[in-house]
């Protein structure tokens, strides 16, 4: 199947209402990453899932770390009920399309900062589609350890500024640094940002790669950034970008085999089981979820539809009653 996406595919209620018209050259370089519409049609489409094996309560080792913004969880691996599906020789977790139907169900309003202020959110939409690429690229080099509003608003004074290769690169440190303070280590991005717009001017004449690998290869350019910027500059699904959020919430639901340490340990394990015509959504929906309800620290549990099938959710009870 084509990985190139249609612009019919990515319009929200509220996207299509209030910004279709200005968006519409952003539109033509993203995809429906931004999608969410329920696809429950799919679902039935899908082989039915075997419960094979529900194992008694016992103790699970405690030493893991997921990172350091969720660390206060670990004790709470305790008193695991686990029940697991097997389909052939493929693991997934259970319940695991309940649950993201609840998750649809949670985020079908549209209320988390991803929603208004996301990185498909950054750049200009009069800009030619080759700015757009390029502020969409540089939109996620400043998400990255930063609040979606933080990083929205240093994108919109770098628009207003001018924001394209060759200015930025006219731009001295100082004030390029004071445009997009308070960022998460802006210094370190201004640097990055310098050094990648260079590379794009010399190497791609001024837009970004089209390939996963030469993103990657960008200063300050990650897994996770690589893939969104795939599917939001160039339409295409390279891979599920995982963040904090996803990280989390995929350990929290055990969304992987055993818990991951690493974002991109998260990533592997997730494409792994993960039916692929769901990854273009998953990184949006599982983002806003942990935006307002499976908070990284005191995740609301009790307004969650998932907390009576939810492990973390039971094991966090028991903990409490102890
Ligand atoms: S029940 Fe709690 S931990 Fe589980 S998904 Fe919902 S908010 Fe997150």
């Amino acid at each position: 199947m084509s990985k190139k996406l249609k612009f019919n595919t990515i319009a929200t209620s509220r996207f299509s209402q209030s910004d279709s018209k200005n968006n519409e050259s952003l539109l033509t370089t993203t995809s429906k990453y931004f999608n969410t519409t329920n696809d429950s049609s799919k679902k039935t489409e899908r082989k039915r899932r075997v419960h094979v094996k529900i194992k008694s309560e016992e103790i699970e080792d405690t030493s893991h770390s997921i990172d350091s913004e969720i660390k206060y969880e670990e004790s709470q691996h305790v008193a695991v009920k686990e029940e697991e599906t097997q389909v052939g020789d493929k693991w997934m977790p259970s319940n695991w399309e309940t649950i993201l139907e609840n998750i649809k169900e949670m985020r079908k309003h549209q209320t988390a900062p991803v929603d208004e202020m996301g990185c498909h959110k950054c750049a200009d939409p009069k800009a030619s589609a080759k700015v757009i690429r390029y502020q969409s690229l540089l939109a996620l080099m400043l998400s990255s350890q930063t609040k979606d509003q933080v990083t929205h608003a240093a994108m919109q004074r770098l628009n207003t500024y001018g924001c394209t290769p060759e200015t930025i690169m006219g731009t001295p440190d100082d004030v390029l640094g004071k445009l997009i303070y308070p960022v998460g280590f802006w210094k370190t991005k201004v640097k990055y940002i310098k050094k990648t717009s260079q590379i794009l001017i010399d190497k791609y004449d001024g837009d970004i790669p089209k390939t996963l690998k030469e993103l990657q290869q960008l200063p300050g350019v990650g897994p996770k950034m690589a893939h969104i910027c795939m599917q939001v500059a160039w339409g295409e699904i390279s891979g599920i970008g995982v963040d904090t959020h996803v990280h989390r919430i995929c350990n929290r639901l055990e969304w992987v085999k055993k818990p991951t340490k690493t974002p991109e340990e998260t990533r592997m394990t997730l494409e792994e089981w993960l039916p692929k015509d769901l990854w273009s959504n998953i990184n949006y929906l599982l983002v806003g979820f942990g935006q307002e309800i499976c908070l990284p620290r005191f995740p609301k549990c009790e307004e969650c539809l998932n907390k009576d099938i939810c492990n973390f959710s039971k094991k966090d009870r028991a903990r409490k009653k102890a």
